[in-house]
């Protein structure tokens, strides 16, 4: 199933794991694997802790290790190789178990949808296998 997102900053975390513990919750599967994946070039899926500074920090580190404009090759064409790059370090999905029909997280794990380009209209993958 698809989950649609409307981002509203350039750069944000939003925490998608409500909805995607509703859409386990609606498949019934009890055991399984979880596939949370995004087909965009320019946003990530990560898991952390869902805490206001923790999220500023997240975003203040890709920020000092990708800066906006430091002369890459792709801003020639599009002017938002940044946000490629930083894609490319967060990374396009996760795999999680799904046991008792719950995402086995741990206690402070949140998934979050990283939007590195937006504002946008994003599209994030739920793949459900049954164990
Ligand atoms: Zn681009």
């Amino acid at each position: 199933m698809k989950l649609k997102i409307e981002t509203s900053m350039r750069v944000e975390l939003i925490d998608i794991t409500s909805e995607i513990q509703e859409e386990i919750r609606k498949s019934e599967i009890s055991e399984g694997i979880c596939l949370i994946s995004t087909q965009h070039t320019t946003a990530g899926i990560i898991i952390n802790e869902n805490e206001r500074g923790l999220k500023e920090d997240i975003l203040n580190l890709l920020n000092k290790l990708v800066p906006a404009g430091a002369g890459y090759s792709h801003d020639r064409i599009d002017n938002n190789a940044d946000s490629h790059l930083r894609a490319v370090l967060l990374g396009a999905s996760e795999a999680l178990p799904v046991s008792g029909g719950k995402l086995e997280l741990g206690t402070w794990q949140r998934i979050f949808f990283a939007e590195m380009d937006g504002p946008r209209f994003r599209t994030v993958n739920i793949t459900l296998l049954r164990a």
